[in-house]
């Protein structure tokens, strides 16, 4: 098999991947991406594509902030609206009991120096989703916040990656990672051999077996999400609503179907890269979706599902250069928030790959901190 040169291999074709390789070759860089299915194949195209910044970890919300001014200009980064509409993203109290756990929210992003959260009150709420059910008391609303549409946003980003030079090398798993006696890494996979100085793992659930490949030990855990979607029904609600204390995002497509999901898992097997639908946990997502909607109450659900990715022990990213091995950077463990972030990860790794560093934070996202915490476990 022949040797393909690059300056970078990116290894995994989800929205993290494309989004990385799109800025590095508008950065000029020469990228290939190598895909063990298809684009999309994942985490990327099993998304739920909520766009949200609320309640996001401390860590989190500046770079998140970021990205949300990215997505509301995403046409001009991507040539497509991705679907993306910013009617808001709204945590719900039901019962006064709740309500310190807003309040609490609110007083920790102000005193941090934050207002994108507010707190609104019954009636506010009753105007902005005016089909919820009544016994809710109040909300916290990311009034710029939304949701895109995942496939749409998959598609924006290929062929703007593409557009930009970027070679997409599906069906190519990556089988091992050698360092050759030059500055390059060996990549093979099945179907060719590649060498570029730089690596890029956004490999999602199966990221910690790359890293393992170069020389990284990360452990990572894994997430099963499920979705429902119902049979499309008339216009019901703009904003993405979710609920203090219990499983539920609860949106309505552009197509009118209404998907709900909120992070109830379901079961996998990460090596034979199967996923598996728990109908009596996803039950419990029905179950908060039609005591906040009592209207869906007989909708029909046409297809449910489960998709994988990695989680990290504090939720938090791994975003940043090996600690070990020079030329291999980690991008994975989004622990089921990662789709907002697409934008702005993939122009923290043209800073950090072109320019050597970047001004954006990222501390809190170092591969070393996780490799720490296993030496002293
Ligand atoms: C059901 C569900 C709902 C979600 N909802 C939201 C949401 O509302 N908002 C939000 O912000 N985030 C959400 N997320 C999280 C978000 O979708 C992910 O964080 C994001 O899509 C991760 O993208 P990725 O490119 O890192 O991973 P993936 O899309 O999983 O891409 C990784 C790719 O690597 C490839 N790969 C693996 N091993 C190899 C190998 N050896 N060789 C070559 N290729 C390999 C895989 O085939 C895969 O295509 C949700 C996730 C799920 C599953």
């Amino acid at each position: 098999m022949t040797m393909s040169k690059t300056d970078v291999v990116v290894i995994g074709g989800g929205l993290h991947g494309l989004s990385a390789a799109l800025h590095l070759a508008r950065a000029g860089k020469a990228v290939s991406i190598l895909e063990r299915s298809w684009v999309g194949r994942h985490a990327s195209g099993a998304t739920a594509a909520g766009v949200r910044t609320l309640n996001r970890h401390l860590a989190e919300v500046p770079i998140s902030l970021e990205a949300m001014d990215m997505w509301h200009n995403i046409e001009s980064i991507v040539g497509d609206h991705c679907g993306f509409h910013a009617h808001g993203q709204i945590n719900v109290a039901e019962f006064e009991s709740h309500l310190p756990v807003l309040q609490k929210r609110v007083s920790t992003m102000q005193a941090a120096g934050y207002d994108h959260e507010e707190l609104i009150d019954r009636d506010e709420l009753l105007r902005l989703v005016p089909t919820i059910s009544p016994h809710v008391t109040a909300a916290l609303i990311a009034r710029g916040d939304g949701a895109a549409d995942p496939h749409r946003t998959i598609a924006a980003f290929r062929r703007a990656a593409e557009a930009a030079g970027v070679a997409i090398i599906e069906g190519a798993r990556v089988t091992a990672i050698e360092r050759d006696r030059g500055d390059d890494w060996t990549i093979r996979t099945e179907v060719g051999t590649y060498a570029a100085p730089v690596v890029i793992n956004v490999a999602g659930a199966w990221a910690a077996d790359i890293a393992a490949m170069a020389g990284d030990d990360i452990p990572l855990g894994h997430k099963a999400s499920m979705m429902i979607v119902t049979e499309r029904i008339a216009p019901l609600l703009k904003p993405v609503v979710s609920v203090v204390g219990r499983p539920l995002s609860f949106k309505q497509s552009d197509q009118g179907t209404l998907v709900i999901g909120g992070g109830l898992q379901g079961k996998a097997d990460i090596p034979a890269q199967k996923s598996f639908v728990d109908f009596n946990e996803l039950a419990k997502g029905a179950r908060a979706a039609t005591d906040l909607f009592p209207c869906v109450g007989p909708l029909r659900i046409v297809r449910s599902w489960a998709g994988m990715e990695a989680k990290t022990e504090d939720y938090l990213p791994v975003i940043g250069v090996s600690p070990n091995v020079d030329g291999i950077y980690h991008v994975f463990g989004f622990s089921g928030h990662g789709f907002q972030l697409v934008p702005v990860v993939g122009a923290i790794m043209a800073d950090l790959i072109v320019r050597g560093s970047t001004g954006r934070k990222i501390e809190a996202f170092a591969p070393s901190r996780l490799m720490e915490q296993r030496h002293v476990a």
